[in-house]
């Protein structure tokens, strides 16, 4: 207890928090304090136990304390802890990591650049997508059309392309100009088209867009093909693949943005092979270390760097990339944890358990007046809970349900995710890939009776 006392009082004083709070974590600390972690739990400082519910920030696949990891990292470290790949410098990790990507990843998406995070995967697509127009000679064509809801990270350019209006309004109007939006294929939530319209609206939106700004103008659409921190939207059949062909009609290029969906999470390596769709350009993150060592990537068809290569002439420089890029350590741990994934087949077991999973939570909804849809596709998934069922009515945001549920949780050993975005609640879940049948009971149970305490609440 004096521990937790001693580190709340200068976590209060010295850290400023990313995405928190920030009066409630000055006048009453942080919620918790991790000590450790193995498998699927996480250990605070007083040794209670959590079911890592979220995968931490969706993203620690592999589960907690792998020693293998921690093996290569520092044999990488002792041998070449650090080279750049700038002005053509090279070394075998990034070269063997982007062989390793490129063979996993759908179509001709052959070939990576590495960066730090999600948000420069994103920048740099954003980049890379208008330079590739430049070389083109159309230059006008470099907006980037994303859909509300959408999460593309914090980076002024990704901020630009994030449909979620908390991020896109904490610093005031756009810095970046040329991002636009389109609906997102929130069915359950369509005010437009009751009865449900399987995602037809959120396509005419997107056509509705390009129309208005002119497809002369758009370089490319980005995508999650699950929109996480928007709630969990997995889109209706069929909608990606009408994305493509949109794509494909008016001359815009594809972004997928896989830093959630990337690396197993929806039971196959990345999201958009769930939806038979290859993008022309893929961003990565999160899972690609399992969150082990910072590290994403962008990576894009083998067609379109070659049209760059011959548009581009012996001394043009393609002039973007960061100290960070293709980092050797951040490249050996991201190998070993491909390796650990094909090893124990993990996007396998997140693809026998999603039917598991959905079953426990379609039970909760059942018993429950407060959840009103359920939203998920391999191991993550969501609950959105509603005042009446039938007419889908939200609580008054003040009600807090969501974060209620979540303390609940969090009070009985399972961490998940509160998101509130207009006016809607929703709880989300994505825990490790290496999850067994019994522990997803386990994650349910706590699930169930956190639901049913803040219900009974509520009523
Ligand atoms: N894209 C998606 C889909 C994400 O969920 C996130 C982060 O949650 C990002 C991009 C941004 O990644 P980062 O926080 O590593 O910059």
């Amino acid at each position: 207890m004096e521990r937790v006392k001693s580190y709340s009082e200068k976590d209060r004083k010295y850290h400023l928090h990313p995405t928190t709070p920030l009066k409630a974590n000055f006048e009453q600390g942080p919620t918790v304090f991790m000590e450790r972690g193995e498998g699927i739990y996480l250990y605070d400082f007083e040794g209670k136990k959590y079911i890592d519910g979220l995968a931490s920030l969706w993203n620690v696949n592999i589960g907690h304390g792998r020693k293998e990891i921690a093996e290569v990292a520092k044999e990488q470290i002792e041998k070449l802890a650090y080279s750049h790949s700038f002005n053509r410098f090279s070394h075998d990790k990034v070269v063997q990591l982007a062989e390793k990507v490129a063979s996993i990843a759908p179509g001709d998406l052959n070939v990576c650049q590495f960066t730090s995070g999600g948000s420069e995967s994103n920048e740099s697509a954003f980049k890379l997508v208008r330079h590739y127009f430049q070389l083109k000679g159309m230059p006008a064509k470099n907006k980037i059309l994303s859909r509300y809801r959408g999460y593309h990270g914090v980076s002024l350019g990704a901020t630009g392309a994030t449909g979620i209006p908390a991020f896109r309004q904490m610093a005031g109007p756009p810095m970046v100009e040329g991002f636009i939006h389109a609906k997102a294929p929130y069915c359950y939530r369509c005010e437009s088209c009751q009865p449900e319209c399987n995602g037809e609206c959120a396509i005419d939106s997107i056509l509705n867009v390009i129309r208005e700004e002119g497809p002369e103008t758009i370089a490319a659409i980005i995508v999650e093909p699950i929109q996480g921190a928007g709630g969990v939207i997995v889109p209706p059949q069929g909608y990606m693949k009408k994305v493509r062909e949109i794509c494909n009609q008016y001359g815009l290029l594809m972004i997928a943005d896989e830093v959630i969906t990337g690396f197993g999470r929806t039971g196959k390596w990345f999201g958009m092979q769930r939806e038979d769709v290859v993008p022309d350009i893929m961003t990565v993150a999160k899972g690609i270390t399992s969150g082990y060592i910072p590290l994403g990537g962008v990576v894009i068809s083998e067609k379109l760097h070659r049209e760059m290569v011959d548009l581009s002439d012996q001394s043009k420089v393609f002039a973007h990339g960061f100290t960070y890029s293709g980092h050797p350590t951040a490249c050996a741990v991201a190998m070993k944890n491909i390796e650990i994934m094909e090893e124990e087949k993990l996007p396998e077991n997140a693809y026998n358990l999603e039917g598991f999973f959905r079953e426990g939570l379609e039970a909760i909804k059942e018993s429950s007046p407060i959840v009103g849809n359920v939203m998920s596709r391999g191991l993550i998934a969501s609950l959105e809970f509603v005042q009446d069922k039938d007419s889908k009515k939200a609580f008054d945001p003040s009600a807090q349900v969501a974060q209620r549920v979540f303390e609940s949780a969090l009070k009985r050993g399972l961490i998940t995710r509160a998101i509130a975005i207009d006016h809607t609640d929703i709880i989300a879940m994505c825990p490790p890939l290496n999850i067994t049948k019994e522990q997803i009971s386990d994650l349910l149970q706590i699930l169930e009776d956190s639901v049913q305490e803040v219900s009974k609440k509520l009523s």
